[in-house]
């Protein structure tokens, strides 16, 4: 075998290994090595649901330099008047040019398919267990930080009965019609997609059994328009969201405040949500949910036998013909913790952004062709933990203020960040016509209450970090 040679070896062709490699690609004349265990590139993509869509517009998802989807609205289903969200399939379709039409028509890349990097420090074929010898002549990229855990993939933490027919999302489309009652198992973004696909199907609410172990607080979907056409809604929105975080005296007062300008929601009104995973709706697909009444909350699943699902506080029974649709994998992790980005030999990729992991794998590359040294880099990159809890997104946006703030006083990267197709409203604010008074009273209202945002965000830090000691 022969030994390869190279720049950046890039571990992970997930959409964070692509938008790396591609805005390299741009910014540099580097040479890099892509390797993947899957054998194809775009990461959980590849496994997705049929019914999939992304959470937030594609106009700003994929990579740098090429569109993923002409801006559109949505003129049918719960999204109609929105724009458009890609299906996986879509997106799936996009990493796999991505890669074949520019990353290796460059003649810049080798893509190693079905390759991993073992703890050894090794690139080994995961067929014949050949180990691939490569020279990295600047540095290693860890493109799996955010590595996805989902339904067709993950290890149940459950058990089921073998005459049980407990499936991922993924078979749902084919397997529906042969049941006459569902459970659809998980709270998440997941649940509740394949319980918005059973009711637009077709199937009353009242064969729908939804298990929600902990709520979630729900992004409401009109505030994540990037398009002019939205801006008072948008950046209106961002306004009060500003002067949300300027006056919360906690996590919980935080997010009713949200609750109370329409950024979350709720799915029921007597249950205030513990948990926020930036999940997105619509306010039609959050009326859609709350048809089935049959939502139940007594904690995990623990098992599922033919008779009955047991769970945490008290055991129901299951009529005969039920379909369990397991929505219970955690999609990103939350286990490891933060790292530096850039650390010697060594990029650690990680959201640096939330909830965008694509812009922060492509801002990542962009200062490590820009800037000398590590320190330098990461001050634009501090790592954003991913934690589920409300207090775990106030904190969050600690180091996310933090680059923000920082990338807006270096002339380059706030041009960088001004012009990124994936930051999807950078560009919105930069191009305001300075005539239109209207939107430059919000610019500027903005502005204030970014500060005084980020002045209480210190103090409500300080106060979660006194709490934690
Ligand atoms: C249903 C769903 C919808 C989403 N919608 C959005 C959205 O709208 N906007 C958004 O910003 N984010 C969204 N996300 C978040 C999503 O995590 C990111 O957008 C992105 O796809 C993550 O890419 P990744 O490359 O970090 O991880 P992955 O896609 O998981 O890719 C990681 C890759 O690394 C490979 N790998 C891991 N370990 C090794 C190893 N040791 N050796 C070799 N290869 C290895 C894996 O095989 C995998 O292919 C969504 C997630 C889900 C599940």
């Amino acid at each position: 075998m022969s030994n390869l040679e190279t720049d950046y070896l890039i571990v992970g062709a997930g959409a964070s290994g692509l938008a790396f490699a591609d805005e390299m690609l741009t910014r540099s004349d580097a040479h890099m090595v892509l390797i993947d265990r899957r054998h194809a590139p775009g990461g959980h993509w590849n496994d997705a649901y049929g019914f999939v869509r992304l959470h937030q517009p594609s106009v700003f998802y994929g990579v740098s330099s090429r569109e993923l989807a002409e801006p559109s609205l949505d003129q049918t289903g719960p999204n109609a008047g929105f724009m458009g969200l890609a299906t996986g399939a879509q997106v799936a379709g996009y990493f796999h040019s991505v890669l074949e039409e520019r990353l290796l028509k460059s003649g810049r890349v080798t893509w190693l398919p079905g390759h991993e990097f073992t703890e050894a420090g090794e690139v080994r074929n995961i067929l014949s267990g050949e180990i691939q010898p490569i020279t990295v002549r600047r540095k290693r990229v860890d493109a799996t930080y955010h590595t996805n855990s989902i339904p067709k993939t993950h290890t149940r933490n459950f058990q089921v009965a073998a005459t049980v027919a407990c499936i991922p999302p993924n078979d749902l489309p084919d397997l529906a019609s042969q049941y006459a009652h569902f459970t659809v198992l998980g709270g998440g973004k997941t649940g509740m997609d394949s319980c918005i696909w059973l009711l637009s199907h077709g199937v009353p609410a009242a064969q729908i059994r939804w298990v929600v172990p902990r709520d979630c607080w729900l992004w409401n979907r009109a505030f994540t328009q990037p398009d002019d056409s939205f801006f008072e809604t948008v950046f209106g929105g961002f306004l009060n969201r500003q002067r949300a975080i300027a006056e919360a005296t906690s996590p919980q007062d935080l997010a009713l405040r949200f609750e109370a300008i329409g950024m979350w929601m709720r799915l029921t009104p007597e249950v205030e949500p513990t948990v926020y995973r930036g999940a997105t709706m619509s306010e039609r697909e959050v009326e859609m949910l709350r048809g089935i009444d049959d939502t139940v909350r007594l904690g995990r699943v623990q098992k599922i036998t033919s008779s009955a699902l047991h769970l945490e506080r008290g055991e129901l029974p299951t009529p005969p013909e039920t379909l369990y649709i397991d929505c219970t994998a955690s999609a990103v992790h939350a286990e490891k913790p933060p790292v530096p980005v850039f650390q010697d030999k060594l990029i650690t990729l990680q959201m640096i952004r939330f909830p965008q992991i694509p812009f922060s794998a492509a801002i990542s590359a962009y200062l490590e062709t820009l800037l000398e040294s590590d320190a330098e880099k990461n001050r634009f990159t501090q790592p954003i933990y991913l934690d589920d809890s409300v207090a775990g997104f106030v904190r969050s946006m600690g180091p996310d203020f933090t680059n923000r703030l920082n990338a807006g006083t270096h002339p380059q990267v706030r041009r960088w960040v001004n012009e990124s197709r994936l930051d999807g409203f950078a560009r919105i604010a930069a191009n305001v016509d300075r005539a239109d008074s209207a939107k430059m009273a919000i610019l500027r209202e903005l502005r204030d209450a970014n500060f005084a945002a980020a002045a209480n965000l210190t103090k409500l830090l300080a106060q979660l970090e006194e709490r934690a000691a």
